[in-house]
C-alpha cells in the first residue's frame, strides 16, 4: 500500500476545509428557499421561447427546474463531503477509491471532497463524454 502524504496537520486542515464548504452548501441551500418563497428569483423567459400565452407558467417552471437542480448538484457535492469526513475518520482519505491509489496533496486542497487520483478521474471523464 503506498504511503499516504498526508500529515496530521495537513489532514485537519482539510478537514476544517470541508466543514466549511458544508456549512456553505447548508447556507446556500437555506438562501435559495428564502429566495424562492419570497419571489421568483431572475426571471429567465428569452430562453424558454415564443409560449406566450403560457410564458409565465413556463418560467416559473423553469424557474423552479433550475432550482431544484441547483439543490441537487449541491445534495451531490454534499455527499461528497459527508463522504470525504467519513474517510478522514477512517483514516483512508486522500486514497483513490478507484485504485487506491494516493491522491496528490494539491489535488486534494484544491478539491478536498476528490475521490479520484487525476489519472482515474481522467478515465472516468474520458467514460462519460457528455453527448
Ligand atoms: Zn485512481
Amino acid at each position: 500500500m503506498p504511503e499516504n502524504k498526508l500529515d496530521q496537520t495537513k489532514l485537519e486542515q482539510i478537514q476544517k476545509d470541508l466543514l466549511n464548504l458544508k456549512s456553505n452548501i447548508l447556507h446556500d441551500i437555506k438562501n435559495m428557499d428564502a429566495d424562492n418563497s419570497a419571489e421568483g428569483q431572475g426571471r429567465s423567459d428569452s430562453s424558454v421561447g415564443h409560449g406566450m400565452h403560457i410564458a409565465d407558467a413556463a418560467s416559473e417552471m423553469y424557474d423552479r427546474e433550475f432550482s431544484l437542480n441547483l439543490a441537487s448538484n449541491d445534495r451531490e457535492l454534499l455527499q461528497k463531503i459527508e463522504e470525504s469526513l467519513k474517510r478522514i475518520e477512517g483514516k483512508i482519505y486522500g486514497l483513490c477509491v478507484r485504485c487506491k491509489g494516493p491522491i496528490p496533496y494539491a489535488r486534494l486542497k484544491a478539491l478536498p471532497y476528490a475521490e479520484n487520483c487525476v489519472k482515474c478521474q481522467e478515465e472516468l471523464d474520458n467514460g462519460r463524454k457528455p453527448a
